[in-house]
């Protein structure tokens, strides 16, 4: 069985993300979408927002899961008998970063693949932090994120 793990901050989950997601629900047998803390990010949303968030989005695709784990990806992916990771491409500028990290990931656990899914192009700008700003600046964000989420989103920025 092709498992395989797409893990994020999902800080919030976008239009981009759901694409890889469903890009991947195609053509692995079980995709599980891992949100995972990222020391170098502050998060805007909580764990549970986020998994809440992801729940959501993904419950027409029966062979994609949501978790979450707060320690190393091949960690859990190890606990969980998985040894395929997905990561998405947008442009040269995200290669360099995800690059490294498969390679560290290969270091600390040799049976461990990386693969790269190509943004479709018509989310290829599109990252969580574009959303939060333009939702912080009082923009539309309709088409940047999936419509069952838009308003637990925004409500981060209405008081
Ligand atoms: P991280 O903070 O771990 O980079 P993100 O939530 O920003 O997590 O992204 C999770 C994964 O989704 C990464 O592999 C990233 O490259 C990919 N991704 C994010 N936005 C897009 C997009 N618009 N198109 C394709 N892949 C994307």
């Amino acid at each position: 069985m092709t498992k395989v793990i797409y893990p994020g901050s999902f800080d919030p989950v976008t239009k981009g993300h759901l694409d890889i997601i469903k890009r991947s629900s195609k053509i692995m047998e079980q995709v599980t979408v891992a949100v995972l803390e990222n020391p170098r990010k502050i998060a805007t949303y909580s764990i549970e927002e986020r998994v809440k968030m992801l729940k959501m989005v993904t419950e027409p695709y029966p062979n994609v899961t949501v978790d979450y784990y707060k320690g190393l990806l091949i960690e859990y992916a190890q606990n969980n008998n998985i040894n395929i990771v997905i990561k998405g491409l947008r442009a040269m500028s995200d290669f360099e970063f995800v690059f490294q990290m498969a390679l560290v990931n290969q270091k600390l656990s040799p049976s461990m693949e990386t693969l790269f899914m190509m943004t479709n192009n018509k989310y290829s700008f599109l990252s969580s932090s574009i959303v939060k700003e333009i939702a912080c600046l009082g923009g539309d964000i309709r088409s940047l994120v999936p419509p069952e989420v838009h308003n637990i989103i925004i409500a981060k920025y209405q008081s």
